[in-house]
């Protein structure tokens, strides 16, 4: 690994905290309560629309903007109901953030209270140098490129000293193209109990964030 990394960027849902988690469930179902309320219809209907909106658009918010004009406040109010208590301290995933040289940043798709109330709850707040949510990034989410130039323009970010961890590989192909090294976090369980994997010199598997932001800062102590 390139020594020269001095910025690291990761994604919040299914990332921060595991995929299968309560607070997943919630968010789907505050986002699909969300559409069948805006589109009139059920829960059933709200989640093909929704497939819709998200492969148009990248997210139902952007989505719910272009083609009915809602207000992105109004969209994300379900948000201020989620209970966030589901989510407990993750101290192994702090001290590895904490150990990484250079700034931290949390790119979402989400908004920014749902990042601040998330990363309050595990325990990771202080860890950050900022948010970049949706609204940042004029409500264009990530993979888009308008996304990712807003958001490397905003913090001053170089590429070539940049790490990006995502639980989705199609938000990491831009990035992998600018240079940027790369960490796919997948949720399935960790398979022979091997934490990580190196798929390239600098694009990573892993299945352990924290093992692999700690390989990644010390390859010599291993
Ligand atoms: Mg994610």
């Amino acid at each position: 690994m390139p020594p020269d990394l001095d910025t690291w960027i990761l994604d919040l849902d299914n990332t921060l905290y595991p995929a299968g988690s309560a607070l997943a469930e919630q968010l789907t179902h505050g986002i699909l309560s969300t559409v069948a309320g805006f589109y009139d219809t059920d829960l059933v209907g709200a989640r093909r629309i929704q497939a819709e909106l998200v492969a148009e658009y990248g997210t139902s918010l952007r989505g719910a903007m272009v083609t009915r004009a809602i207000d992105p406040h109004e969209f994300l109010g379900f948000e201020r109901r989620i209970d966030y208590s589901v989510l407990t301290p993750n101290a192994t995933l702090a001290t590895a953030l904490e150990a990484l040289p250079g700034r931290r940043f949390v790119y979402t798709n989400g908004s920014v209270y749902h990042a601040e109330q998330a990363l309050a709850r595990l325990g990771l707040t202080t860890h950050f140098d900022g948010v970049f949510d949706i609204l940042a990034g004029d409500l264009i989410p990530k993979p888009y490129p308008e996304s990712l130039d807003a958001f490397l323009t905003r913090f001053a970010i170089d590429p070539a000293r940049a790490a990006m961890v995502d639980d989705l590989q199609v938000n990491l192909t831009l990035p992998h193209e600018r240079g940027m090294t790369t960490v796919w976090v997948s949720g399935e369980p960790v398979p022979d109990g091997t934490p990580y994997r190196r798929i390239a010199p600098r694009q990573w598997h892993a299945w352990d964030l924290p093992a692999v932001l700690r390989f990644m800062v010390a390859p010599a102590d291993i």
